[in-house]
C-alpha cells in the first residue's frame, strides 16, 4: 500500500496558523515536518522527495530494510547532510539552512551507533564533559537511567563492550537534555535483553516529553514503543500511520533485506 503521508500528517497532527505545534482538540502537535525532501550522497539521490510529520513528545519509528534510507533522513534531520530539494520545518520554523551546531544547540540530537562517545576518555569524562557543556553538571541522571555504568565510571569507554557503549552514548544524550532524540539502530548488535531495556528507557524519555525518532529494523520492539510509524524503501515513503494501522504486507516489507 502506498499511502499519502503528508494528509495522514495533516490529519493526525496539528500546527497552529503561526506555525507553532499545538496540542489543541486531542491532536498531538507537530514538533518537524519535511515536505518533499530531497538529499543524498555525491551524486546519488537516496531520498527522493518524502513527507513526514513527527509528532511532539511521542515516538516515532522509521522502519526499513538496509539501504531504504532511514540513516540519511536522521542525517538530514540533524543537518549533517543537507536538503537538495524540500524544506525542513521545527515547530513551524524553517530550518532548512540551519547549521548542525545551531540545530543541536537548540536541542536536536541524533545518537548514530555505539561509537558516538570519546573512546579514549573514562565514562566519568564522557558524561561529565557533556553535563557541563548542557549546564547542569550533575552526572546523576545518566547514572539512575543506566546504572550498570555506575560500575564502569573509571573505565576507558573505548574498553566496554558495544551495549554498554550504546549506554553511555545514550545516558550522554540523556545530560544534553535534548527536545529531539533521534537514535538510529538502538538494537543493532545488542543481546534481546540490552535492547528491551533501551527500547524501554527510550519509551520513559518520551513520555517525559522528549520527542524521539528511532530509526531501526527491529521492528518488533520498535512498533510497540511507537505511536507514529513510518515505513521507508528506496528513498520513499511506502506507510504514514500508527503502528495498529499498519498491516502485514508493510511489517514485511519493513523487514525483508
Ligand atoms: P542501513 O540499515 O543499512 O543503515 P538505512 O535505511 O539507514 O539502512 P541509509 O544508511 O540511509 O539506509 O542508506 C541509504 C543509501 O545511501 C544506501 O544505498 C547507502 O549505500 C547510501 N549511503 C549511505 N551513506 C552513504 C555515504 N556516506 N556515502 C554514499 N552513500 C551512502
Amino acid at each position: 500500500m502506498t499511502a499519502n503521508p503528508a494528509a495522514i500528517g495533516d490529519t493526525h497532527l496539528a500546527v497552529d496558523p503561526n506555525g507553532a505545534p499545538t496540542a489543541e482538540a486531542g491532536l498531538p502537535a507537530v514538533e518537524l515536518r519535511l515536505e518533499n525532501a530531497r538529499a543524498g550522497y555525491r551524486t546519488i539521490e537516496v531520498l527522493h522527495g518524502i513527507d513526514m510529520a513527527i509528532p511532539s513528545g511521542a515516538v516515532t519509528a522509521l522502519l526499513g530494510a538496509n539501504g531504504a534510507g532511514k540513516s540519511t533522513t536522521l542525517r538530514t534531520i540533524a543537518g549533517l547532510i543537507p536538503l537538495r530539494g524540500g524544506s525542513l520545518t521545527w515547530r513551524g520554523e524553517q530550518i532548512t539552512k540551519m547549521t548542525t551546531t545551531n540545530r543541536a544547540k537548540r536541542g536536536l540530537m541524533l545518537v548514530p551507533d555505539e561509537r558516538a562517545v570519546f573512546a579514549t576518555l573514562s565514562v566519568r569524562d564522557n558524561l561529565q564533559i557533556i553535563a557541563e557543556a548542557s549546564g547542569h553538571p550533575d552526572i546523576t541522571p545518566a547514572l539512575e537511567a543506566f546504572p550498570r555504568l555506575q560500575e564502569r565510571l573509571s573505565q576507558r569507554a573505548g574498553s566496554m563492550s558495544g551495549g554498554e557503549r550504546r549506554m553511555l552514548a545514550l545516558a550522554r544524550a540523556l545530560l544534553a537534555r535534548p527536545s529531539v532524540l533521534m537514535v538510529d539502530e538502538l538494537s543493532l548488535g545488542l543481546s534481546p535483553k540490552v535492547a528491551s531495556e533501551l527500547f524501554a528507557w527510550l519509551g520513559t524519555v518520551a513520555d517525559a516529553g522528549t520527542t524521539v525518532i528511532l530509526a531501526d529494523q527491529y521492528t518488533e520492539e520498535a512498533l510497540a514503543l511507537a505511536d507514529m510509524v513510518y515505513v521507508l524503501h528506496r528513498g520513499e515513503i511506502t506507510f504514514a500511520g500508527t503502528p495498529a494501522e499498519l498491516g502485514a504486507s508493510e511489517l514485511l516489507a519493513a523487514s525483508a533485506s
